[in-house]
């Protein structure tokens, strides 16, 4: 049986660390990305750069995306349409980013027409969880198609089949975030509120993580990049706040009000503007502390 050669396009924060965990787990690797630094990092750690998007899918049987918006995903599916013939060995494309259902199904109706299967499997776990390879992966699809790729997908964490509904992966997805952002943004009001009383934040999270209020941003986010000052969890702003104004979208569309979401996707709004689409998502803590008069510190 002839070797299943790998390619991953999109090497950033998630992207890098999962390519790296590919390569480790498969000895050889397949990489793409617009950025030079991007590629010539996994290329130092042995990876081998395609010249190009076409070169990736010409020699590449199953292809992994790990990219920032629906709009770049649905470039690149019809990028790749444009770009196959008989002689490319793509077959697979299993596609990482959190892109909402709607773009999902665009995706796989553009490569459908080529024979490739599309398959969305968008992963939860931040910049660690692609590192360690402790991802939760929720991937929708025909069951075979899960069944052929199971085992690969593993070298990434957990993988959860949601359904064969196309989209129902990344519906999933969009709820998740909505619940991880929203924790960020009220784990910010309650330390505000008690750095006023005059109690510091690590006190504060120290009972509160052993307490019914824990949650990803008290554990996480806010004692490494919040109350050290530094605002590099690793999740960009722009990329919270697409995913939380998808969900709100998507929600809508489904006719099912959601009023935090909406209050949510806002304050990732208000980050976005004062402190620019390319700043940590947990700069929302210093709205916060800019409209309360206080820091998050100590
Ligand atoms: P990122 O911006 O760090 O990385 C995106 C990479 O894609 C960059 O290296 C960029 O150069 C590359 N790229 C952009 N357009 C391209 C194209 N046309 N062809 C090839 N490469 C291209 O983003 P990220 O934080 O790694 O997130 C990637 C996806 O994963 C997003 O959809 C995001 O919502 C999702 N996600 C991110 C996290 C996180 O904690 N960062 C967690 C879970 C899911």
């Amino acid at each position: 049986m002839k070797k299943i050669t790998y390619g991953f396009a999109g090497l950033g924060q998630m992207g890098s660390r999962m390519a790296q965990r590919l390569l480790k787990d498969k000895g050889s690797l397949r990489v793409f990305d617009l950025s030079p630094k991007a590629l010539a990092d996994l290329e130092g750690a042995g990876a081998e750069p395609a010249k190009s998007l076409k070169a990736l899918v010409d020699e590449a049987d199953v292809v992994f995306l790990s990219l920032p918006e629906p709009s770049t995903v649905l470039t690149v599916a019809k990028d790749i349409a444009a770009a196959v013939t008989e002689a490319s060995r793509v077959k697979y494309i299993v596609d990482f980013s959190t892109i909402g259902p709607k773009t999902a199904v665009a995706a796989s109706d553009v490569l459908k027409e080529h024979e490739i299967t599309y398959i969305e499997a968008p992963v939860s776990g931040g910049t660690i969880g692609a590192a360690d390879g402790t991802l939760a992966l929720m991937v929708s699809c025909p069951r075979q198609d899960f069944d052929k790729l199971e085992e690969t997908l593993k070298v990434f964490g957990n993988v959860f089949h949601v359904g064969e509904g196309y989209g129902q992966a990344q519906t999933l997805k969009l709820a998740n975030n909505m619940l991880s952002v929203c924790a960020v943004v009220a784990t910010g009001e309650a330390l505000a509120m008690g750095a006023k009383a005059g109690i510091s934040a690590t006190k504060m999270l120290e009972v509160i993580n052993k307490s019914s209020g824990r949650n990803t941003a008290t554990e996480t986010k806010y004692p490494r990049a919040v109350v050290p000052r530094t605002f590099d969890f690793g999740f960009s702003t722009m990329l919270a706040y697409k995913d939380v104004r998808l969900c709100v979208d998507e929600s809508e569309g489904l006719g099912v009000p959601m009023m935090i979401g909406a209050t949510v996707r806002e304050m990732m709004a208000i980050t976005n503007s004062c402190y620019g689409p390319d700043s940590d998502l947990t700069c929302v803590a210093k709205v916060i502390e800019h409209w309360s008069g206080v820091e998050i510190k100590g």
